[in-house]
């Protein structure tokens, strides 16, 4: 068989080549109009890019597929359509000697595989009617993955991609936060202890992957990654005499990856598969590719109540008119938190959290960001936010939950605007209260917002200082009459 670059040639599918038709008025009426760039050359030969039209797509795998079986090197990054076969891009990072990614071969295989199993069936949640065999999973990777990095953590590199469930944009960054959710409830389950944290699920499965512009889709199957030259670093004028990479300017690098496993929508591997797969190139590759020429999604895709929106990872800091500072993860005050706000509703019982900070002056409190099943659910509109979350304050008043939701709007709210929105407090007992906030103790929860403040560690200092050094007045002043809350965050209270 003619091999990939030839037949890519002959068909002018080469972006070099069809910009040179293009600009020759060449464009005659028997040829094939142009298409849009479905492949990057990641190794940015022939102008970057393969235009590959729909109808060539098959024979176009056929021969990538015996390149990769021969041992031809290719960069190819594939271009997602706009309905895709569903896909998540994992990067999995533990320090040496965690449970999962520092055990042995077969038992970190069984791990890795238990974690797939999970976000199979979180997204079964999203088709009520039954999912058929649309959760079949192909797990892809590098054989002996995975790898130790110069500081020694442990890195492990995953493409999961759904051979049978074709999605739209929208219910792919839906469906990748149902997945994000499962990992995380599946690691604090599991008790592996060092991954179990909303924030480190966020980041280990990429949301940038599905963006409508060059970027969204995948590296392929059997295809090499190219990293700068560290020699002469690419730079124009020392890359034609560097002796490293010949001139070129890049590196191969990172493995190729390939099918590890292949899994029934019930989580059943099937070893035959898995095996047909690993070692065929051209299946492999059919089964993986993300393009297709469907124009709708595959039937059944409902989001459900409380399931986590697509806004988790964009949420800024909620601003209190305060320095924040953050709460450490390994502290009683985090874990405390966590538990306080899972307890306020039975909507908010696995929510996860990505950060807490505390005010650092002013009356005491806390900013709570979460992810997960029910961070989209607010209790203003009485429903899942589209793409913003909530987010919870904690004061020795209680536990409010509040919103990130900016729009003008009062319809459909249960009491004004989103932006100003605070549920009833749920308040807690006087340990919690001891621990959260140290300088309130003893006092009532209702008359603790504004009286507490005079009692903060930060304030007592300011205090001191005020009275050791009279030079530190006009700082000191500004800090006392600064408000609690940004002036436009005010509204009034019906208490
Ligand atoms: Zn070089
Ligand atoms: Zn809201």
């Amino acid at each position: 068989m003619e091999d990939l670059q030839r037949w890519c040639i002959r068909n002018r599918l080469y972006a070099d080549q069809q910009a040179l038709h293009l600009a020759k008025g060449k464009a005659a009426e028997d040829d094939a109009p142009p298409v849009p760039p479905s492949h990057l050359l990641m190794d940015g030969a022939r102008g970057g890019a393969i235009h590959v039209p729909p109808a060539l797509e098959g024979e176009f795998l056929r021969h990538l597929g015996a390149d990769v079986a021969a041992g031809r090197s290719h960069f190819l990054h594939e271009i997602r359509t706009p309905v895709t076969r569903l896909y998540f891009d994992m990067d999995w990072a533990a320090p040496a000697g965690d449970a999962v990614l520092g055990a042995a071969p077969e038992t970190r295989r069984g791990a890795v595989l238990e974690r797939v199993r999970s976000v199979q069936r979180a997204l079964a949640r999203y088709y009520p009617a039954g999912a058929g065999a649309a959760l079949d999973v192909l797990v892809c990777g590098v054989e002996g993955d995975p790898r130790t990095t110069d500081d020694g953590a442990l890195k492990l590199g995953l493409h999961l991609i759904f051979p049978k469930l074709f999605v739209d944009r929208e219910q792919a960054l839906l469906l990748r936060a149902g997945a994000v959710t499962a990992l995380r409830l599946h690691a604090e389950r599991s008790e592996a202890g060092t991954d179990a944290t909303a924030a480190y699920w966020e980041k280990a499965v990429d949301a940038g992957r599905y963006g409508d512009n060059r970027s969204g889709g995948l590296r392929m199957l059997g295809c090499w990654k190219l990293t700068r030259c560290k020699v002469c670093n690419n730079r124009p004028a020392a890359r034609p005499h560097c002796v490293r990479c010949a001139g070129r300017g890049r590196l191969q690098s990172g493995r190729p990856y390939a099918v590890q496993a292949y899994l029934c929508s019930e989580g059943l591997e099937s070893a035959e598969v898995t095996r047909h797969l690993a070692t065929n190139a051209v299946a492999a590759l059919s089964q993986a590719a993300l393009r297709t020429a469907r124009v709708a999604p595959t039937p059944g895709f409902r989001r459900y109540r409380g399931a986590p929106g697509v806004g988790a990872a964009a949420a800024r800091p909620p601003s209190c008119g305060s320095a924040l500072a953050l709460v450490r993860r390994e502290t009683p005050e985090f874990a405390r938190i966590r538990d306080l706000v899972r307890r306020t509703s039975p909507f908010y019982a696995s929510l996860g959290v990505l950060d807490v900070k505390r005010a650092t002056r002013g009356a005491g409190k806390y900013m709570v960001r979460v992810a997960g099943d029910g961070s989209s659910y607010c209790q203003n509109v009485m429903r899942d936010h589209g793409s913003v979350t909530i987010y919870f304050e904690v004061s020795p008043a209680g536990v409010t939950q509040r919103c990130f939701c900016r729009c003008a709007t009062t319809d459909g709210r249960l009491d004004g605007l989103c932006s100003a929105y605070r549920s009833n407090a749920s308040t807690f007992d006087g340990a919690t209260r001891d621990l959260l906030f140290p300088g309130a103790r003893g006092r009532a929860p209702g008359l603790a917002t504004r009286s507490a403040g005079l009692a903060t560690p930060s304030l007592q200092r300011m205090i001191q200082q005020l009275a050791d050094d009279p030079r530190a007045f006009p700082a000191a002043a500004a800090a006392c009459a600064a408000p609690a809350r940004g002036p436009a965050r005010r509204r009034p209270r019906f208490s």
